[in-house]
């Protein structure tokens, strides 16, 4: 071995085209004898947001508890006591330099939110004002629950509040502090594409309000990390052997980088395969034969606290319907409706279909493992097919052995999705497969749906946020509208193009298009192209 590998060679997982220079020199922190390793640091840059792009298990949060303080970098001696001056000593003359020496003379101020929101409410005991009044040191407050919405849930208990108001409360409390170097790890999870995109408007105000401060943001979604970010580290490697932070990168090259899978200043293959988005004409499949037509629907909840009318439409024979609308509008009502779960008020759903649903809240109780729940779907469980086009890109291999009450939300969700895609069905519904998938499982994930649908000829309705996996998966859309929590209504499914002029002029967003890779950009609020394509009517598919 080079000294690097411990019990297998890592780069068995990865191409190898060049020994990357990052390895032949010594880590920045080792854990300790043949544990986790992590080469290279990101540099927060004053006024500035920097964001992270990477696996979840690279070493992201041990970055950022060295950048915080928590950790004193080993640089690879792990027996030895490690000092910040030999820290220092290591990084003289890099753009680390600077803030090394701040975080020595005790200058630095860190405000963190975590990636887990979820953990808050066991952690804080009291009313959502309580917790923000205690975090209110610019005396910003007023303002950031206003702009969150988080009005409403003001005088809620935390641990009452749904995940959705959570991480705004989170995000409040965080960009409320008056710190010099703010870590956000996930911005987006449980967020609607307008609140995704409010929390990054309100992050860039912050860094540029005062130029002492540094933002670093983990984030998945990637139209949302491509807005809100200056400069961008890319994070590879393999998780929980070792991980490799890059240099900084611009935002535009590093995630065309990433997405073709090679980086360029580092020579190094991370993905086998590149993600290509299609720039121009959206697909057309709406020729195929009608799978399902439905009528008019409507339902309402309690004494019509929420209503939703959904347009009566066709569901065409193998196409990928996506469906987009904000939080709290009527989407999971609509699927539980399809899935038979929940009878409408008004029209009746009288097809004889087999569903295969995937909800948005994966409940699962049995103490079984992963491979008996699996085994216990489909007869081609185990077959060299069903693993190259289900197990592989879900990364189900080294999870099939623990038991489904153990998984974290992530591997909850590959399994849910796999348990989804192994059924015999005439319609797949995948409530918000995205949801606690980091970026490259979302990738995987998105490639094993779209592989699956057609290769099956099968008809697949996707609800989710990432802009960019509805963009990959989806032939046609159907959009939501209304006021969340009081009216909904549902289009009927639109040709892409429509669809998303629906959807963004609602939201009021535009995109343009990279011009070497077509992948759809997020345009600046006011910018020429911004207002040319609303003046145009074009929000998505710019001319
Ligand atoms: P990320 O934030 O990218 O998900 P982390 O920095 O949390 O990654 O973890 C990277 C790796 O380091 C993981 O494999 C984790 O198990 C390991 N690790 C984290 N903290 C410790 C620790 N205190 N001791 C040993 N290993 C650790
Ligand atoms: P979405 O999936 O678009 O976020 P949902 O369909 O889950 O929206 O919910 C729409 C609205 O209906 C929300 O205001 C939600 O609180 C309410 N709602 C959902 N399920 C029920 C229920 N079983 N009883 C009463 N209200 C509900
Ligand atoms: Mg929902």
């Amino acid at each position: 071995t080079c000294g690097i590998c411990v019990e297998k060679c890592p780069f068995d997982a990865i191409e190898i085209i060049n020994l990357p220079q990052e390895l032949t020199e010594d880590p920045t922190h080792r854990y300790g004898e043949n544990a986790f390793g992590l080469y290279g640091l990101p540099v927060p840059e004053p006024g500035k947001v920097t964001g992270i792009l990477g696996p979840n298990g690279i070493g992201k949060s041990t970055a950022v508890r060295i950048l915080a303080e928590e950790i004193t970098p080993n640089l690879g001696d792990y027996g030895a006591d490690p000092d910040w001056e030999t820290v220092l000593d290591r990084y003289r003359g890099t753009e680390l330099q600077n803030y090394i020496e701040r975080l020595m003379d005790g200058d630095i101020e860190v405000a963190r939110k975590p990636q887990y929101v979820d953990q808050i409410p066991k952690q804080f005991d009291g009313k959502t004002r309580e917790l923000l009044e205690h975090t209110d040191e610019r005396g910003q407050l007023d303002y950031l629950v206003d702009e969150l919405s988080i009005a409403p849930v003001m005088d809620q208990a935390i641990d009452s509040i749904s995940g959705g108001e959570l991480q705004r409360v989170a995000l409040a409390a965080t960009l409320a502090r008056d710190a010099d170097f703010y870590f956000l790890d996930e911005i987006t999870p449980y967020l609607d594409i307008g609140q995704r995109v409010k929390a990054a408007r309100l992050i860039q105000e912050l860094a540029e309000d005062d130029e002492d401060r540094s933002m670093l943001v983990v984030e998945h979604d990637l139209a949302i990390l491509d807005l809100l970010t200056d400069t961008l580290h890319i994070a590879y490697g393999e998780p929980s052997a070792f991980g490799v932070v890059t240099p900084p990168k611009s935002v535009r090259n590093g995630i065309n980088e990433y997405l073709k899978g090679y980086l360029t200043n580092e020579n190094m293959r991370i993905r086998p395969s590149a993600i290509t988005f299609e720039q121009h004409a959206p697909r057309e499949t709406a020729k195929s034969a009608p799978l399902v037509e439905y009528p008019d629907l409507s339902k309402s909840y309690g004494d019509g606290e929420f209503s939703l009318d959904v347009e009566g439409g066709t569901i065409h024979h193998g196409e990928v319907l996506g469906v987009v609308g904000p939080n709290g509008i009527g989407k999971s009502t609509l699927a539980k409706m399809f899935a038979g779960q929940l009878e409408p008020d008004e029209g009746e759903l009288d097809f004889l279909l087999d569903i295969a649903y995937k909800p948005q809240y994966i409940e699962i109780d049995q103490p079984m493992r992963v491979d008996v729940f699996l085994s216990s779907i489909t007869d081609d469980f185990g077959s060299s097919y069903w693993n190259t086009e289900v197990a592989q890109p879900l990364q189900l291999n080294r999870i099939m052995e623990q038991n489904l009450t153990d998984l974290s939300g992530g591997e909850r969700q590959r399994v849910a999705i796999a348990a989804c895609l192994s059924k015999d069905a005439d319609l797949y519904v995948l409530d918000e497969p995205s949801a606690h998938l980091d970026v490259e499982q979302r990738v995987q994930a998105t490639t094993a749906i779209r592989r699956y649908a057609e290769n099956h000829d099968a008809t697949v309705l996707v609800i989710d946020h990432d802009i960019y996996m509805i963009d990959l998966l989806a032939d046609r859309l159907m959009v939501f509208d209304g006021e969340p929590a009081e009216h909904g209504h549902a289009s009927m499914p639109q040709e892409m193009r429509a669809g998303m002029n629906d959807f963004l002029s609602d939201l009021e967003i535009t995109f343009r298009r990279d011009e070497r890779t077509g992948r759809p950009r997020i345009n600046k609020p006011g910018s020429q192209l911004d207002r040319e394509q609303k003046k145009q009517g074009e929000y998505y598919y710019a001319p």
